[in-house]
């Protein structure tokens, strides 16, 4: 067994599941999964409400196996986390959906940013924003354009050191978002430290908004303490009209979920984006 230092990470994971057989086999096969070029992004739109303008899309990884078929990150991140195969597979989403975003621009598609996940691991690198500035650089992104999302987890560990990680990746000019707010420990003191751009809405909050009071009584903080500090505040999970309806009326108008879209592969999102422009 492994002893208790090294077991650390744990901390910032606690879904994750005890070695077995199946995840034994899965952990081979994830190692050549990247050389074989088996990973594909898909991108999530996000939108601005009532308008229906699109204004970015999450990059979310997906994994096509060729025997498993399409697995979901929610499976194999945590053994990539694990492994340590979380850094290149990492790095290969933030470089591929840089690219991806620059290529849209180039193509005359309307301007918009893209959030890319960051993994515990990734954001306690001391290399992270010298990888960042590279794909920036490497890809010709706008930094703007580029969305970094981090959970309160992540920061909660060394909040030092993640204040520090969060200035470098602010001095580079990309946005800085706070993914599944609400879930975390973190206290709320340390948000004005944070030199962050946007509070994410959990979507464990947004299912039940209108019909559970406590729910929405925490949706509902989330947003007024996001317009408080100066915050953007996006909601994910948006399933409904009633969600979106009740999310409007409180202020927040950034959204992302079913009701709008899926993530969809590249082509499918490039389909979708002409035919919302030609309404
Ligand atoms: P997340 O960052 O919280 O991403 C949101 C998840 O909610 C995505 O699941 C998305 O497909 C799903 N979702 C979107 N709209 C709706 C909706 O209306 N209803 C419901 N029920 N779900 C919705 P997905 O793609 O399976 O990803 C799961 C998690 O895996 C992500 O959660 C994220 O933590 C992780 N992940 C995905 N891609 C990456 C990546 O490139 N790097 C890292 N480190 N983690 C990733
Ligand atoms: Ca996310
Ligand atoms: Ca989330
Ligand atoms: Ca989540």
């Amino acid at each position: 067994a492994k002893e208790l230092g090294r077991n650390n990470y744990q901390l910032y994971n606690p879904q994750m599941a005890a070695p077995t057989v199946q995840s034994l086999s899965l952990m081979s096969d994830l190692r050549k999964a990247l050389d074989k070029g088996e990973f594909v992004v898909y991108y999530q739109p996000q939108i601005r409400v009532p308008t229906g303008e699109l204004i970015g899309v999450e990059a979310l990884l997906r994994w096509n196996h060729p025997t498993r078929g399409m697995i979901s990150p929610a499976q194999f991140i945590p053994l990539a986390e694990e492994t340590g195969l979380i850094i290149p597979i990492g790095e290969w989403v933030l470089r591929t959906a840089c690219a991806q975003v620059k290529a849209w621009a180039e193509d005359g598609y309307p301007e918009m940013r893209v959030a890319v996940n960051l993994s515990a691991r990734q954001f306690m690198r001391d290399d992270l924003v010298d990888v960042v500035e590279r794909a920036l650089r490497d890809t010709g992104l706008k930094p703007h354009l580029l969305d970094l999302e981090i959970t309160e987890s992540m920061t909660m560990h060394n909040v030092d050191r993640a204040i520090q990680i969060l200035h470098g990746l602010k001095n580079l000019g990309v946005m800085i978002s706070l993914d599944d707010f609400g879930t975390g420990y973190s206290s709320l003191s340390y948000l004005k430290h944070f030199p962050i751009h946007m509070l994410k809405i959990d979507q464990s909050f947004v299912r039940d908004i209108t019909v559970d009071p406590d729910d929405a009584a925490i949706a509902n903080s989330i947003i007024a303490l996001a317009h408080a500090l100066n915050l953007k505040v996006i909601a994910e999970g948006v399933e409904t009209e009633e969600q979106l309806g009740y999310l409007l009326e409180q202020g927040c108008q950034e959204m992302q979920g079913y009701l709008f879209s899926p993530p969809l592969p590249v082509d499918r999102l490039e389909n979708l984006i002409r035919f919302v422009e030609k309404q």
